[in-house]
């Protein structure tokens, strides 16, 4: 059967917060996005929507003081992108080509030729495959198992509870130190005898009267009821194999997280870990007109809100992209769709072939000297 080849000005990818923001902006701006998401995939645990589909209660959204569930607000995000005309498609992207534009993005009916690309295909957190760890109904994933301290940390269902963390990086010695907060005890539960974690994190995480640690040793299993949530978790001292049951309230897996830019490997620009490295002052990629937002480029902050944030700053690129303006790129040039450089001071244009002529404004004879008097 024949690809169906789609043509737009602006493709989004990923349904999450930073997506559905940036099919905001861009649908209110009439630029007609076409906004493609991953359909749901138990495997590939993605759903529409992003990774607040996995979630429950989220209070720390602007805009809802008693809190939301987190399909709820996904629900509204959706609804608001549609009402201004966003354009969907319920597919896996399995093939990018950026070596020029219009970019080709290719899925298994599409063919999608795209002016403008933004990415907001988020992360995943890493999990750690065990009994109990999947989300509700399958487990406790929700209801007491979680993989963001900042996100569910102060949550009723953890306040003046013991908690385990699970991990040895850095992740998980903030995880911990922030959980004490509101936690009666951390366990840090780490497979090693010794933390991945930086120097810094470490000592403080150490100093934490509140924080202890369970070494050699593994979390095999998690268990609970409906009703409570999380009840305990078996733990497997590797060096012995002794296994016990040890009781908690709560399992916050840190033990890292993926961002999902496979398809993007060896075109976009990424630090080690695979994050999408962008600009300082925009969310352009190495690429001119391809731009990245949400979890995908932020491996510091990744809260709904930030997502939504930079989802807005990427359609306001695309569009001032569209417009023929300069866009800030990562090495700090600004470039125009034409593939002209704007020089740091912002005197002169040089334009794709090499040519460079003043960006200074004209100013009419007998204008400069009013003008001086001001
Ligand atoms: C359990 C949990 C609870 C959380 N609770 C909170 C909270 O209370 N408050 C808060 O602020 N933040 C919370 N977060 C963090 C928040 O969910 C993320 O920061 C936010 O969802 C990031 O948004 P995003 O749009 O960048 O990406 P995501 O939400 O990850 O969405 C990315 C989308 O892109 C799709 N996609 C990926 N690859 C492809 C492809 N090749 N083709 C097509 N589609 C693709 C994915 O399927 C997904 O739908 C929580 C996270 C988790 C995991």
């Amino acid at each position: 059967m024949d690809k169906q080849t789609l043509k737009r000005d602006v493709v989004i990818i990923g349904s999450g917060p930073a997506g559905l923001t940036a099919a905001i902006y861009a649908a209110r701006a009439n630029l007609n996005p076409l906004l493609i998401d991953a359909p749901a995939d138990a495997e590939k645990q993605t759903t529409p929507g992003g990774q607040l589909m996995i979630t429950t209660e989220v209070e720390n959204y602007p805009g809802f003081p008693q809190g939301i569930q987190g399909p709820a607000l996904m629900e509204e995000f959706r609804k608001q992108a549609e009402r201004f005309g966003t354009e969907f498609l319920e597919t896996w992207i399995t093939e990018v080509d950026l070596t020029e534009r219009p970019f080709l993005l290719y899925t298994a009916g599409h063919t999608v030729s795209a002016q403008t690309l933004i990415i907001a295909s988020g992360a995943s957190a890493k999990w750690l495959g065990i009994p109990g760890e999947a989300k509700v109904p399958y487990g406790f994933g929700g209801n007491g198992v979680s993989a963001c301290a900042t996100c569910d940390g102060p949550l009723p269902a953890f306040r003046n509870k013991t908690l385990v963390v699970v991990g040895g990086g850095d992740t998980a010695m903030e995880e911990a130190t922030f959980l004490t907060r509101y936690a009666k005890k951390v366990y840090v539960v780490h497979r090693r005898d010794k933390l991945r974690a930086s120097k810094i994190m470490q000592e403080k995480a150490f100093r934490n009267e509140k924080i202890e640690f369970i070494w050699n040793t593994a979390v095999d299993e998690i268990f609970g009821t409906p009703e409570d949530g999380v009840t305990g978790v078996k733990l497997h001292n590797l060096q012995t194999n002794e296994t016990t049951i040890f009781p908690c309230a709560g399992v916050f897996v840190a033990i890292g997280h993926k961002p999902n830019t496979e398809l993007f490997k060896g075109q976009l620009e990424m630090d080690e870990v695979g994050y999408l490295k962008t600009s300082g002052h925009s969310t352009a990629t190495n690429i001119p007109g391809v731009f990245a937002c949400g979890d995908v480029q932020d491996s510091v902050y990744r809260q709904a809100v930030t997502a939504a944030g930079t989802g807005c700053m990427s359609a306001l690129d695309a569009e001032r992209f569209l417009d023929h303006l300069p866009v800030a790129m990562p090495d700090g040039d600004e470039i125009t769709i034409e593939g002209e450089h704007i020089t740091p001071d912002h005197k002169a244009i040089i334009t794709a072939d090499g040519h460079m002529f003043s960006n200074e404004p004209e100013v009419a004879v007998g204008e400069e000297q009013s003008q001086s008097r001001e």
